[in-house]
């Protein structure tokens, strides 16, 4: 009778779909400071030069598969990567591996570490990409996400969402409309020995809190989310950035310091710790209701590579002047391409987890929803507003990855984009955001591929 019981169990399980396997892996990307080689800082202006190392730089990995072929979620503290660089990280952990693996990149965006995308050089017009060092980066990724995927083991799965009420106070949002996605999302995986393996970490916000005079290598506000996560619960934390556009950004904000219930001082380590804690603190305040595992037994990993017309002179000029150092092609016909993915994690059939992967800085109302379509000073008034991406998906626990896989810049509603007088909202200037966008059509050709890859079932 026994017996019997434990077939038909084993039995069950099997016509489920395989059993949750993950692992994590993170290797050190913090670049060595030497006379005579600068590391130029990226995010702000041009010409600074780091002058030493705060706390150290990663790029951080969680391998995931259900028996097929595994995924791997890396994110690295980086302003961003290009498509280019990313590629090659697939390549290496293929040639590595001997086996296809899906492999994500994202980048935190940080703005506290080197320059791997060539805008913020010793001056305008100088590239501060270092090769050595983005191949390095390439390397260390490869290295990170190829010891996750040889190391995947039996694991459990929870996730947690929460949107703090006070959350708007951690935003100061320089242009209207004021929307933000404030929900913080994440994954804890435990090995069967009930020790955390990794906690995937889904938020939006600029990592700037540190500001612009900084010149200490830093990973800025997940510094602070790293420690304070991994000291409560172990593991691993892999943070991933969300809809950070236009201008989802802690600078400028007034946030309490829990310690001292004073404002935290200004482009301070501190400001940027209580940053991150405040994630972390959430986060583990969350797992109290959500006890229970899901029973992951598939996923599903889909891309699609999607071509965005480039209109922006000034990145068709940066190309020209070789900032991205042979990145970024801009095709014949003035397209640029670029992938836009969707994850999937289901149990018994049933949809429990969908993640939308974004090349760039989406504005959060392509997100949450709440596009401004009808301001008689936009560009393109009446175009039709592109679907919320977080409402395209069905999922109980939805996540975004902002800066998955390439770094586009902003990604801008087609009915709010305004170059032209008059402009939106009523302002006497053009707003701050199109000068660092491809174009006017990133936003409808990204949305269109991602309605497509969350329709397919
Ligand atoms: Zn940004």
């Amino acid at each position: 009778m026994f017996r019997t019981l434990v077939v038909l169990i084993a039995a069950a399980l099997a016509s489920q779909g395989g059993e949750l396997l993950a692992s994590s892996a993170k290797r050190k990307i913090t670049p060595a400071i030497q006379e005579g080689s600068p590391v130029w800082m990226a995010g702000f202006g041009q010409g600074r030069a780091a002058t030493g190392v705060h706390d150290e730089l990663w790029v951080r990995c969680l391998a995931m598969s259900t028996g097929g072929r595994p995924v791997a979620i890396c994110a690295a503290d980086l302003i961003g990567l290009f498509w280019d660089d990313v590629a090659k990280v697939r390549e290496g952990v293929k040639a590595k591996l001997g086996k296809d693996a899906d492999v994500i990149v994202a980048s935190t965006h940080v703005h506290e570490g080197p320059d791997t995308m060539g805008l913020w050089g010793p001056k305008m017009g100088v590239s501060g990409i270092d090769d050595a060092y983005n191949a390095f980066v390439v390397t260390s990724a490869v290295d990170a996400a190829a010891e996750a995927i040889a190391t995947l083991r039996p694991a459990t799965l929870r996730a947690v969402k929460v949107t703090p009420g006070d959350a708007a106070g951690y935003y100061d949002d320089s242009r209207p409309p004021v929307v933000h996605d404030p929900e913080i999302v994440a994954l804890a995986v435990d090995g069967m020995d009930r020790q955390r393996i990794a906690t995937l970490v889904n938020w939006s916000n600029h990592p700037e809190a540190l500001g612009s005079q900084n010149t200490l290598l830093s990973s800025d506000w997940p510094a602070g989310l790293y420690a304070r996560l991994e000291q409560l619960e172990g593991g691993t934390v892999v943070f991933v950035n969300g809809a950070v556009g236009g201008m989802q950004s802690p600078l400028g904000a007034k946030i309490i310091d829990p310690k001292t219930k004073q404002p935290a001082p200004k482009d301070s380590f501190r400001f940027a710790e209580v940053v991150g804690e405040y994630v972390a603190d959430h986060i583990h305040a969350g797992w109290g209701e959500t006890r229970t595992a899901l029973n992951i037994d598939e996923i599903v990993y889909r891309e699609s590579m999607v071509k965005i017309p480039v209109t922006n002179a000034g990145f068709e000029m940066a190309a020209q002047a070789n900032l991205y150092k042979g990145r970024k092609a801009v095709l014949a016909d003035k397209t640029n391409t670029s992938p836009v993915g969707y994850l999937r994690l289901s149990a018994a059939g049933k949809t429990l987890v969908e993640v939308a992967l974004i090349p760039g800085e989406l504005y959060p109302e392509l997100s949450a929803g709440g596009v401004v379509a009808d301001d008689p000073g936009a560009d393109f008034p009446g175009a039709p507003v592109e679907p919320a991406i977080k409402k395209l998906m069905t999922a109980p626990y939805r996540m975004l990855f902002g800066l998955a896989n390439d770094e586009i810049g902003y990604i801008i509603p087609k009915a709010q984009w305004d170059e032209k007088p008059p402009y939106t909202f009523g302002a006497q200037r053009r707003w701050y955001g199109e000068v660092n966008s491809v174009g006017p059509d990133a936003a409808p050709e990204i949305a269109r591929a991602m309605q497509a890859l969350t329709q397919q079932r």
